[in-house]
């Protein structure tokens, strides 16, 4: 009798310690094939860059990989093994890879042969146009710790071709695009002696530039070009700005801004580099555009009023005023939480689904406690239509509507730089069935 208690007191034990952990573990498994479903119907499991690469036959479904992941539901358990939720979302931080105990999983570009934006390259990041290289978050790959990495191969490579003969008009390299992997390849290529000329549409920062003021930006640990490591796990924006723009200084790096490449034509070694200023000529290129190219406009009456901008740097410029942001994505979001989180700014966020679903979990959490506190309006399937001087006008499924307006702010992402990449003559993965090179990591 006595054992019988003893052993009743124990199943029960277990069974309360057993029982919640078994439901918790079987709600977590059909959201994640929920999500599966959603995102794959919506088109949003689809990778932008990098993404996990899943060998379903290694993968033990510990969802290790899960609680890895610093940006959210990338990933999911669906039947017993790891898969891709929502992979818009992967920015590459690669702690899945690292995470999986069984090496399941790695984190890349998969099969480039089927990917037309993900061009063509050598393990020197050299295209198939000789003298051409690309560097940083155009090839595929997003963190700043890559851009950089990639940015100084690229220009190693190019002074492994020297010496080039002094003096001449022609620069030994020329590099598009100043954000982290553009700079860091002109910092190597002053560390090397090459004479080299950087060339941007905008100021020197790249995608930086674009974060809203104060943003925290993890960074894994990369060596900067006559620098040294950066090597704290995160940074503010203006940390980093600062970085970038005392090494310009220090080096006295050769940069003109609010110049855009047009193209690039000539033969090797001798590149003739077309811009909206003109053109240059060169021995390389380095082409470090990123992937987010132009910030694309809606084309709807009263865009070009001074009120409208597609990017915020400071939230607290716009007290006391009544702001629509417009889109769905991190940046969209980051812009409305920013201004939100300041007291006397009036926030409406139009995005044309009815939810919000291509943005990272730390993001959803703080969008959607304003959301319920009231301190965002969230105008889910809606458009913009017009932009009036004190309001504007917005498509809804009950009809038009107009509201009081001081401020738009749109974020509809950016017209890629593939297209241009075509007119240079760069080959993407999706161009040919027989690849032998690509990238190498
Ligand atoms: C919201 C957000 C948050 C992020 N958070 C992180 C994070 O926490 N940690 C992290 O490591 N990474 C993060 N990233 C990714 C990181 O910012 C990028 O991977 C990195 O900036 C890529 O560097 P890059 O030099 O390749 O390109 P970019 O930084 O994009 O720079 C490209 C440059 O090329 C210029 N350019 C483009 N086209 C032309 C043209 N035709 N002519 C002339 N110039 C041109 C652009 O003006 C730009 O200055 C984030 C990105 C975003 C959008």
């Amino acid at each position: 009798m006595e054992s019988l208690l003893i052993w009743g007191c124990a199943l029960l034990l277990g069974a309360g310690l057993f029982v919640p952990y078994f439901l918790r573990f079987r709600a977590a498994r059909r959201q994640d094939a929920a999500r599966h479903d959603e995102t794959e119907a919506l088109g949003m499991n689809r990778p932008v860059g990098q993404y996990p690469l899943i060998d379903a036959n290694a993968c033990i479904g510990c969802g290790s990989c899960i609680a890895a992941c610093p940006e959210g539901d990338v990933l999911g358990i669906v039947g017993g093994k790891a898969v891709i939720t929502n992979g818009a979302r992967c920015i590459g931080h690669g702690r899945c890879a690292e995470a999986c105990p069984v090496g399941a999983l790695k984190v890349g570009l998969g099969d480039i042969t089927t990917r037309d934006d993900i061009p063509v390259l050598s393990p020197e990041l050299e295209t198939n146009r000789p003298g051409i290289f690309v560097a940083g978050e155009l090839g595929g790959f997003a963190l700043v710790s890559n851009a950089v990495d990639q940015g100084r191969r690229a220009m190693e490579a190019i002074a492994a071709r020297g010496p080039f003969p002094a003096g001449g008009s022609r620069w030994d390299a020329i590099v598009v695009g100043a954000g982290p992997g553009g700079l860091s390849a002109a910092l190597t290529a002053r560390k090397l002696g090459l004479r080299c000329l950087v060339l941007d549409q905008q100021a020197p920062g790249g995608t930086i530039l674009q974060y809203p003021r104060r943003k925290l930006v993890l960074v894994q640990p990369v060596e900067i070009p006559l620098f040294g490591m950066l090597n704290q796990k995160e940074y503010s924006k203006e940390e980093l700005l600062g970085i970038w723009l005392r090494l310009h200084a220090e080096h006295d790096l050769k940069i003109h801004t609010d110049e855009r490449l047009l193209n690039v034509t000539g033969t090797p070694g001798d590149l003739v580099v077309h811009t909206t200023a003109g053109e240059h000529r060169a021995r390389h290129v380095v082409l470090a555009l990123g992937r987010r190219g132009t910030p694309r406009k809606l084309g709807v009456p009263g865009e070009d009023a001074a009120k409208v901008a597609y990017r915020l740097i400071d939230a607290t410029l716009y007290k006391g005023s009544r702001v629509l942001v417009v889109g769905g994505g991190d940046s969209a979001v980051e812009a409305a939480v920013a201004m939100a989180s300041q007291r006397d700014i009036e926030v409406t966020l139009s995005y044309r689904k009815p939810r919000l679903l291509r943005i990272k979990k730390r993001n959803a959490d703080k969008i959607d406690a304003l959301i319920a506190s009231g301190a965002v309006r969230f105008a889910g399937d809606t458009q913009l239509t017009a932009i009036q001087p004190d309001t504007i006008s917005l498509a809804t499924p009950t009809g038009p509507a107009i509201l009081p307006n001081d401020f738009v702010f749109i974020f509809a992402g950016g017209d890629p730089p593939f297209p241009l990449l075509r007119e240079i003559g760069v080959a993407f993965g999706g161009d040919q069935a027989d690849i032998h090179q690509i990238v190498a990591l």
